[in-house]
């Protein structure tokens, strides 16, 4: 039997924010254990919240990016639970039909090139719970706080979900990410938690309308973990289904080491969070000057980006792809290829020599001190015969260490390309010097000319261009 897979995906994004949600403590990572906490965020009696008007727009602008309408009426409300990373006892989040954005989705592109909507039910508001920590050999655990009233944003995909397979979701994951960084709302590091995906697999006989149970995953710390989780997941279920077994319904983590899924909490019952609307917070409402002066701050978007890169420059996918994962070094190969000739001998830089250098120096490869307007010279360079690629690749680290433009060096240490009269004349000396290579050569033994090419390329100090090498070589020896 042939099975298809569906995945709903669960995305929190702490967001970008001074403050937290509903006090004024500072939104920070790590630190000293509740070192950043309130009366508010403590949950002690008598302290009231008060709305943290960037995280709001955050959100607003995260829905608009999503193709979601905008609950023009939203409110508030209480999840109530009892956890102790919660001191309220409850959580404010959003509930039922206004959470702030709805109806939107996301384009992924598939392996094949093609285009496809994952649609988005909801964008909503909530806030940051804070952390248990489990200490070995202490016997209790203790608790953090500082994390506690973050601005935290959920965003679920629609049922029956679009997701199809594991590539789909990282695929997803991806996107959603790179649209948070361009938007400036959520740094996106998913090692530290700020942005968590959570994938929900099931799978079910392929015609079968009926939707298999899902199964959550949690603590996927990397894109390759979603893809990974979700076909182990997806696999596991099918596995169970024809040993006539049933899936349990609960939480699932990830062993990246094993590249295994485990049962972290099966799902004994139905969860009664008693929503009620917040009574400590008043309605919010919009107005429409108020969306249309958030929607002309949203940017160029990342998949468009990518392909607007392909056409405008006449860029491979996988170059167009890397370029646009961040708005910073996509800037920085527009503002190189420009003018220069061939705007792909630019990406190839950025993606070869160039990233090696800023890797090695941990710095991305715009904020190196090779300027984009220092590359495009490079290219040009190039492009105009005044250097031979090989010259600039050693220029390059020059450049990189130095910050000098390719023109000054090229003035500074002499370098300039041997002229075609100036390597004929080279060719032919090499030739006389070496008689006996020649005769080989004559004989037959084609190979040998490899030794003639290097012993020309060492006269002319590696700046003689390989075409004209190549070429000169031959006709002289075309003439013996
Ligand atoms: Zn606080």
């Amino acid at each position: 039997m042939e099975y298809e897979v569906s995945v709903g995906m669960e995305c929190h994004a702490e967001l970008l924010t001074n403050s937290k949600m509903f006090c004024g403590c500072e939104n920070a990572f790590g630190g000293d254990a509740n070192t950043r906490t309130c009366p508010v965020c403590l949950g002690l009696p008598g302290s009231l919240p008060v709305f943290n008007k960037a995280a709001v727009e955050h959100v607003i602008r995260t829905a608009l990016a999503l193709n979601c309408e905008i609950s023009m009426h939203t409110i508030f409300h209480r999840k109530n639970y009892f956890y102790p990373d919660l001191p309220k006892g409850y959580q404010i989040s959003q509930y039922g039909q206004t959470p702030i954005g709805i109806n939107g989705y996301l384009e992924i592109e598939t392996p094949e090139g093609a285009i496809k909507k994952i649609h988005i039910t909801r964008v909503h508001l909530e806030e940051d719970t804070g952390k248990s920590i489990h200490i070995d050999g202490l016997g209790y655990s203790v608790m953090d706080y500082n994390r506690s009233g973050v601005p935290l944003m959920e965003i679920v995909t629609e049922f029956p979900p679009d997701v199809q397979s594991g590539e789909e979701a990282a695929q997803y994951a991806e996107n959603l990410r790179s649209v948070l960084l361009y938007l400036g709302v959520s740094d996106g590091r998913m090692e530290q938690g700020s942005l968590r995906v959570e994938p929900n697999p099931s799978v079910r006989p392929e015609g079968s309308e009926k939707y298999g149970v899902k199964t959550e995953l949690k603590n996927l710390n990397s894109f390759r973990a979603v893809r990974l989780g979700v076909e182990y997941e997806a696999a596991r279920h099918v596995e169970v289904l024809e040993s006539g077994g049933v899936i349990v319904q609960g939480t699932y983590g990830w062993n990246d080491e094993k590249g295994e899924t485990f049962l972290q909490r099966p799902k004994e019952f139905e969860q009664e969070y008693r929503y009620f609307p917040e009574p400590d917070l008043i309605p919010i409402d919009f107005d429409e000057d108020y969306i249309e002066r958030l929607r002309v701050t949203i940017p160029e978007l990342p998949l468009a980006k990518k392909r607007r890169l392909m056409e405008q420059y006449g860029l491979p996918s996988s170059d167009a792809a890397l370029l646009a994962q961040d708005q910073a070094s996509a800037a920085y190969f527009e503002k190189a290829a420009k003018s220069a000739g061939d705007p792909r001998a630019v990406a190839n830089w950025m993606s070869g020599d160039l990233t090696r250098l800023a890797n090695a120096a941990n710095t991305p490869v715009y904020a190196t001190p090779i300027t984009a307007e220092n590359l495009r010279e490079l290219v040009t360079l190039i492009e105009k015969g005044t250097i031979t690629g090989k010259i600039a690749k050693s220029l390059i680290e020059d450049m990189f260490t130095t910050g000098k433009t390719a023109s000054a060096l090229v003035a500074e240490k002499g370098l300039k390309v041997t002229g075609a009269d100036e390597a004929l004349s080279i060719v032919q000396k090499v030739i006389a010097a070496n008689p006996d290579v020649v005769a080989k050569i004559k004989a037959g033994n084609e190979k040998s000319a490899g030794f003639l090419v290097g012993q020309i390329m060492k006269e002319a100090k590696g700046q003689a261009r390989p075409d004209d090498v190549n070429r000169l070589l031959k006709e002289e020896l075309d003439k013996l």
